[in-house]
């Protein structure tokens, strides 16, 4: 028997965990194994009662393994903006990010971060992400070859923007048309690789700009659109300013077609009813992004509203905006926002989001976010004692549950000890044995 089987204490979710005693939201095998081979899980269960003979087997106790963490919105040009001192968005975006992102006119400089940023979200233990690239067609190249060169399962776009930004950040409604459209041509479904329409904002983009963003959608249905939505006060104002005619911020996106269930909208802060109940009606994804939204002071999304009215609730970093690379101290913010709400986001939950449940918002469960046969075998290994304060927490530790509270609130890549990739290990080098028959 060719393959892999991974044996450690397994955990996978099946659905929204609606407590944190919710038992049957998720699978858990203590002595569990996940046989994985040719970049597929072919099954999971019980080590003992599954043991495959012959099949090597990398044994991560006592480690937790879990479905790769997924980040569902994520600029890779600002790595190197990222801490930077800066008040609201629209200073930090002047003032740091759109000079940043002009140095991606050089094909080399996208090509070296485009590979350091794919790196550093592995040593996190992320193995798809939603993805910004800037203007720069060959942003977005050197992206999809570095996600193509590790096998990545990543979303990714050139970002359309025709006005209010620096000369070198902008294109025109027809070359960005022109540049998506053969960026598509290359890339959708070449290998693990979605492509996603994507129009910055609508404060950088012209009603010219957007049009052509409704064109390639209505022309490529199936492909993601994602842009951002109501993060600050301020850019809500020049955005309905720009679009006076419109009435609220998302009336601007719904004019163009551009919301629908693989509409992936940045942050959706500050909705009124109206747009609430729009972003429900069209099953689009408001994107939670904790840590930047604390950075930038942006506001504090309501994760309990948008639920109770079945908006779909996807979970990200916003690097640069945001602080971590970590789907663990993204959550750990999350949950802090949620305390500032009088709401709790309970541990169960929290890691839900950071796999299954972003895996349904980007509407790829059937593909990752899971573990269980069929699913592509990309994979996260946990650490709960990864530094000397969570041993000695861990001590107390009495629950799966409080463990995972404790890795969320104080995890970070540390408790990060190996990441497969479409079934190949690709963080640590871990020792193989081969399994005898039992
Ligand atoms: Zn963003």
């Amino acid at each position: 028997m060719t393959g892999t089987v991974l044996r450690g204490r397994v955990l996978t979710f099946l659905a929204e965990p609606q407590g944190p005693d919710d038992a049957g939201s998720y699978r858990y095998w203590e002595d569990g194994a996940v046989f994985i081979n040719e970049g597929k899980i072919v099954s999971v269960g019980d080590y003992h009662v599954h043991n495959i003979a012959g099949a090597s087997v990398i044994d991560h106790h006592p480690h937790l393994i879990l479905p790769g963490l997924i980040d569902a919105h994520v600029h890779y040009p600002q790595m190197q903006v990222i801490g930077s001192y800066a008040g609201a968005l629209l200073e930090w975006l002047n003032r740091y990010t759109f000079v940043e992102e002009q140095k991606f006119a050089d094909a080399a400089h996208a090509k070296r971060i485009a590979s350091l940023f794919l790196d550093e979200l592995v040593r996190h233990g992320t193995t798809t992400a939603a993805t910004y690239c800037t203007v720069h067609k060959a942003s977005a190249e050197a992206f999809f070859e570095a996600a193509e060169e590790r096998n990545m399962l990543v979303l990714g776009g050139k970002v359309m923007m025709d006005r209010n930004a620096p000369e070198g950040l902008r294109d025109t409604p027809q070359a960005g048309y022109d540049d998506t459209k053969a960026l598509i041509g290359e890339w959708q479904d070449r290998g693990r690789i979605h492509y996603a329409i994507t129009p910055r904002f609508a404060i950088t983009s012209s009603p010219e700009q957007l049009e052509m963003a409704e064109a390639l959608a209505r022309e490529y249905p199936d492909l993601y659109i994602q842009t951002h939505l109501s993060e600050n006060l301020a850019e809500i104002e020049f955005a309905k300013e720009l679009y006076p005619n419109l009435g609220d911020y998302t009336g601007i996106y719904e004019r163009y077609h551009l919301l629908g269930p693989k509409t992936l909208l940045g942050h959706s802060i500050h909705l009124s009813h109206r747009e609430v109940e729009v972003l429900a009606d069209t099953k689009s994804v408001a994107v939670f992004c904790p840590t930047s939204n604390l950075f930038i002071g942006s506001g504090l999304f309501d994760y309990e509203r948008l639920t109770e009215r079945g908006v779909r609730i996807g979970v990200a970093t916003d690097v640069g905006g945001g602080t971590s690379y970590s789907m663990l101290q993204t959550m750990d913010e999350g949950y802090k926002v949620a305390q500032l709400r009088g709401q709790r986001l309970n541990p169960l939950k929290s890691f839900y989001m950071m796999t299954l449940g972003n895996a349904r918002a980007l509407s790829l469960e059937g593909t990752i976010g899971s573990i269980a046969p069929g699913i592509d075998a990309d994979l996260v290994v946990l650490d709960s004692r990864a530094t000397p304060q969570m041993m000695l927490r861990m001590e107390t530790v009495d629950s799966l549950v409080n463990e995972l509270f404790l890795l969320q609130t104080c995890g970070d890549d540390r408790a990060v000890v190996e990441v497969y990739v479409a079934g190949k290990a690709v963080k640590g080098a871990p020792s193989e044995t081969t399994a005898e028959k039992h």
